[in-house]
């Protein structure tokens, strides 16, 4: 082996045993944390670390140029003893089984958190779309709800766009999954089109949870919205609209990024004429000569700093240079656990990505409702039921902090896990 190579050894070892990267893990062990601490016995943990059911597929897909490529996607579905599982499904090169699994359980607690009658499900398939043409992600879309069409429905376990997928993947998938079925079922999946059965308010849904979670942070800590000086790293679907709201709000955007650097102006972006040069997979920084990367993006002198991104962003490495007094996670998982630790003892509010992305669910449930009522509400409606879930949820989580003496993680960790422990117990599984 070459010396670097053992060198390299070296430094990842130690940095695991320093810090865990592996969601999975970290996921399990603050769940554990959460049970105990409620006095739930070591059975319920053993149900609750794993999904109770975790599909894998091959797809075969014909390419545009003839050849056949296969696909491997994932299905997890954490638990459903409250109800019929629920989450999206994620289109990414770096995809992983643990990956999927972490995600369900997080869709669980948001679930839990937000009080939806769901438990928590998500799905994933290894691919790059930002490769494929057109008709060969309409061919894989396809091609997956084929292969899980026996463990999904409406009752049963309900899809929705997540990482590079979209109203248009979710359109696709819904009409193959009616076509299978032989009926027209809107329900199957959330994030459609709006003329297909899809949500006013649904493609914004997370940033706007997301920023009514910031208004209630602001509130806490006695900073004045107005004026603040925000820092978003990310430019997909959460981080623009977000930069988009903060802005309408009279808040300073001074930075964004996205996967190739970052932009910033301690004067404030221009973030209108941001938005209208972003591709449709959120990158933008590329039409700039003068950027900086993620990492200083991360510890920039800001008052709200919302990881909207990628996980493990914030990490033992830089946690005690973040200057943000307020720290938003608007992506899954974009802080380790022991970095959540060096945050909460330096006094910095963290609102956790559980907590502060379950605006999309939200809306997704409202999707569902409408579909299996067959009657749809108009933008003010929905706005103004997910800004009294949101609220609530923050304060309930807010307030178990507060009074377990607990950081914002933890705290949400057992609000989100009670219900689904309970509905357990009372159904008689542990
Ligand atoms: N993918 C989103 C999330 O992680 C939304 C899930 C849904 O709408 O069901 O929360």
């Amino acid at each position: 082996m070459k010396k670097t190579a053992v060198l390299d050894d070296i430094h990842l070892k130690n940095k695991q045993d320093k810090e865990t990267l592996n969601l999975l893990k970290s996921t399990q062990t603050v769940i554990e944390n959460a049970l105990t601490k409620m006095g739930y016995s070591s059975e319920m943990f053993e149900l609750l670390k794993e999904p109770v059911r975790m599909l894998t597929v091959r797809i075969p897909i014909r390419m545009d140029d003839g050849t056949v490529r296969i696909f491997t996607g994932y299905r997890s579905q954490h638990n459903d003893a409250v109800g019929p599982t629920k989450g999206g499904i994620r289109f990414h090169p770096e995809v992983t089984e643990d990956e999927v699994k972490a995600l369900s359980i997080w869709m669980s607690l948001k679930c839990g958190i937000t009080n939806l009658p769901y438990g928590g499900g998500k799905g994933g398939i290894i691919c790059d779309p930002r490769d494929m043409s057109f008709h060969e992600l309409e061919r894989l879309s396809r091609g997956y709800v084929r292969a899980i069409s026996q463990v999904v429905g409406p009752t049963k376990d309900i899809p929705a766009p997540d990482v590079f997928t979209n109203s248009q993947i979710m359109a696709w998938m819904m009409d193959e999954y009616s076509r299978i079925r032989e009926f027209d079922s809107p329900g199957f999946i959330t994030g459609k089109p709006i003329v297909l059965g899809g949500s006013n308010g649904r493609e914004s849904a997370t940033a706007r949870g997301v920023t009514i979670c910031i208004e209630e942070a602001t509130k806490k800590k006695g900073i004045n919205l107005k004026g603040a000086r925000v820092v978003i790293q990310g430019f997909g679907n959460a981080g623009s609209y977000l930069a988009k709201f903060m802005h309408d709000f009279g808040a300073n955007v001074i930075a964004i990024s996205d996967a190739y650097g970052a932009l910033y102006d301690p004067n404030g972006l221009d973030i209108d004429y941001l938005l209208e040069r972003r591709d449709s997979f959120g990158t933008v920084t590329k039409l700039f000569k003068e950027t900086m990367t993620n990492k200083e993006l991360l510890e920039l002198d800001c008052d709200i700093l919302i990881p909207a991104a990628i996980s493990n962003q914030i990490t033992t490495e830089n946690a005690h240079l973040i200057k943000a007094p307020i720290v938003v996670e608007a992506a899954n998982g974009p802080t380790t656990l022991e970095a959540t630790k060096i945050l909460s003892k330096r006094g910095i509010l963290l609102v956790p990505d559980i907590l502060a992305s379950s605006g999309g669910v939200t809306v997704s449930y409202f999707e569902w409702v409408q579909n299996n009522q067959g009657y749809y509400w108009t933008e003010e409606e929905v706005d103004t039921k997910l800004r009294k879930v949101i609220i609530d949820s923050f304060e309930t989580v807010y307030k178990t902090s507060q009074s377990q003496n607990v950081n914002m993680r933890l705290a949400a960790y057992m609000v989100g896990v009670r219900r689904m422990a309970e509905s357990c117990k009372f159904r008689g599984w542990v």
